[in-house]
């Protein structure tokens, strides 16, 4: 049930009752749960095409592709890009549905921030060579380890700093920090790209919002996964940003008891 309460009150600000909503939700939840379950079925049976499709078109790309004119070898192009994108759709969706139908699995490890944060540097040291751009790390000694499953944790971070790569101009830097909060620690991902204006820095993470003359050419889903693995964790998302002096991503776990 979801209940509201909204008190009644005379003239002289009295309390002469409340009104007691209660809302029975047993419904709405089952939609989203059959909705949940259909997204997840059509995602799934949408895999396995798009990967032979990509497949063939890759072996096409590789061996024919010089008896072509070039005309027709753009067309394979073409073909092959729109195939990797919807295949990427088709992945964030199959893993959203998967975390709203509350099938995510996740294995609880004692984890050190620091083996996250060098397993990020790590993953990105190419493309932040090639885009020139500075990763660096701020943790402070003697951080506790978190609750988490290091690859879904993993996950988040990974697409936190690959939005703030698409953001970022050539020589521009990217910050990795983390600290204690109580019984959390945040971690955060700071940039100096563009920013994001006020007024979507909740909607962003809701699914395929992206911000109006900033889309990046993404799914609009990473946030809204990134959303539901921290909350799957127990702990929030959130950005900080001014726009035009870039953005902070921020999102606490528990530390291990
Ligand atoms: P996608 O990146 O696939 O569009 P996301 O859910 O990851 O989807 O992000 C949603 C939108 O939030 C992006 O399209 C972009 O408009 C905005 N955004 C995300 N990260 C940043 C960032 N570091 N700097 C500026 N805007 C961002």
């Amino acid at each position: 049930y979801l209940f509201s309460v909204t008190p009644i009150r005379g003239k002289e600000r009295n309390l002469l009752g409340i009104v007691l909503l209660l809302r029975d939700v047993t419904r709405l939840k089952e939609v989203e749960r059959l909705k949940s379950e259909f997204v997840m079925a059509a995602s799934h049976e949408l895999r396995t095409p798009l990967t032979s499709m990509g497949m063939s078109i890759d072996l096409l790309l590789e061996h024919a592709a010089h008896g072509l004119a070039e005309k027709d070898r753009e067309l394979l192009f073409a073909a092959h890009e729109e195939v990797h994108r919807m295949k990427a759709l088709v992945n964030d969706l199959l893993d959203l549905s998967k975390i709203e139908a509350g099938r995510i699995d996740l294995e609880f490890e004692s984890v050190p921030v620091q083996i996250l944060f060098e397993n990020v540097q790590t993953v990105f040291k190419g493309q932040l060579e090639k885009e020139q751009v500075v990763l660096k790390l701020e943790l402070p000694r003697d951080l506790p380890h978190i609750r988490a499953d290091a690859n879904k944790i993993t996950w988040v971070l990974t697409n936190l700093v690959s939005n703030a790569l698409r953001y970022v101009d050539k020589g521009g830097n990217i910050q990795l920090m983390a600290g204690r909060m109580g019984p959390y620690i945040h971690l955060s991902v700071q940039d100096d790209g563009p920013g994001i204006p006020q007024e979507y820095q909740t909607k962003i993470f809701e699914k395929f919002v992206q911000v109006k003359g900033q889309e990046s050419g993404g799914t609009g889903l990473g946030l809204a996964i990134c959303k539901e693995i921290v909350r799957a964790h127990g702990g929030a998302i959130w950005v900080e940003s001014v726009p035009g002096q870039g953005s902070t991503f921020t999102f606490t776990v528990p530390v291990v008891q």
